[in-house]
């Protein structure tokens, strides 16, 4: 039985709106959508992380040896992280360079139409949508959802589809489902570890996974610049609410000036979260004229998505974003603001 709590948005219900746990497919009913398309375009959301592009690869190779045609698309003109290009036939096409009508576009790790960046245009376009996602969500964009807000990884989700397709799971499937399942739940640590990231994880050792290799390409692979950012980082730490949160803030040109790209900030709010006695952790990018991103990692048991839902964001109880048009400055204050009213951190 899963310990994790739903962390659902309060105000779903309160909206008129649906959870994504209700009225979500069987796995048969998704391999039954699966079956009749002939070109399949697959996305996750924007700045992917290693659930998002792991869950696409995997299920692109699925599909693929269900004789399918498949295009993995990037919402984003930028390059996919190169923190996961060791990924086996690590290969995207942009979305803005992709004019195709798929018969079927599938999203991973994405409860919201704008999450999807430039690859947002498919949903109109393709002949049929289904989302395959862990977020909880109030709004409905696709014709199919294959959802559980309490699976650890979307990746859990694509390893359950494909243990119920005809095929047998390969090497490079299991591959990107473990990365997936082992960055998501931070090392097989954070609150939404449970019993099926375990189990699953075993299977996919069993087929060959190698779990010291990955830990290894993944957390041990770090530059001298990436060490650089985390000493700057940690240098600007703030405290508040008696030291229950930090947060601290990075500049655009500060990752200029270390020659880093945005997906180097990846595993810097979990670093945060680490130090003795604090609940919530924040991290303040601000990226120049498209405003404050917020990075938020909680642990304990206040929900940073229900928070970060509540200003336009979303996420999980204890990972959430959101992004603010203001200035720096004015963006803390308006968390930090937001924060002190709210009962359930007070
Ligand atoms: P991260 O801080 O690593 O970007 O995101 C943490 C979690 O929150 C992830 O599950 C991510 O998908 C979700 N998340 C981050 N930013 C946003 C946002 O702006 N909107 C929504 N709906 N979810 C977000
Ligand atoms: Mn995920």
């Amino acid at each position: 039985m899963s310990t994790q709590q739903s962390d659902a948005p309060a105000d779903c219900e309160a909206e008129g709106k649906t959870n994504a746990n209700n009225g979500s497919l069987s796995v048969s009913d998704v391999l039954a959508i699966m079956e009749p398309a002939q070109t399949v375009a697959i996305s996750g959301h924007v700045n992917p992380d290693g659930d998002a592009l792991g869950s696409a690869l995997a299920l692109r190779d699925l599909l693929e040896a269900m004789g399918k045609e498949v295009t993995v698309l990037l919402g984003q003109d930028s390059p996919p992280p190169a923190l996961y290009e060791f990924l086996p036939n690590y290969h995207f096409v942009q979305a803005s360079e992709y004019d195709e009508t798929p018969d079927l576009y599938i999203v991973v790790d994405a409860s919201t139409a704008k999450r999807l960046g430039t690859a947002e245009k498919l949903i109109e376009r393709a002949g049929d949508t289904l989302v395959i996602d862990h977020h909880a969500r109030c709004e409905s964009f696709a014709q199919h959802y294959y959802s559980n807000t309490t699976a650890p990884a979307t990746a859990t989700l694509i390893w359950e589809i494909i243990k119920a397709s005809a095929l047998e799971p390969t090497l490079n499937m299991a591959t990107y489902c473990y990365v997936a399942i082992m960055t998501d739940t931070g090392r097989f640590a954070f609150r939404n570890t449970d019993r099926s990231a375990f189990i699953d994880a075993t299977e996919m050792v069993d087929i060959g996974v190698n779990p010291a290799e990955i830990s290894k390409l993944v957390y041990e692979n770090k530059t001298v610049q990436i060490m650089r950012l985390e000493a700057l980082i940690i240098d600007r730490l703030q405290f508040a609410f008696d030291n229950r949160v930090v947060y601290t803030y990075l500049l655009l040109d500060d990752l200029t000036m270390l020659g880093l790209k945005r997906d180097d900030t990846e595993q810097i709010p979990t670093i945060l979260r680490s130090i003795k006695g604090v609940e919530v952790a924040i991290l303040f990018r601000d990226e120049g004229g498209e405003g404050v991103r917020v990075n938020l990692r909680s642990r304990g048991n206040y929900s940073v998505g229900n928070f970060a839902y509540a200003l336009g964001g979303g996420g999980h109880a204890g990972a959430a974003g959101l992004t603010l048009a203001l200035p720096l400055e004015e963006s803390i204050s308006t968390i930090l603001d937001n924060l002190v009213k709210d009962p359930d951190f007070c």
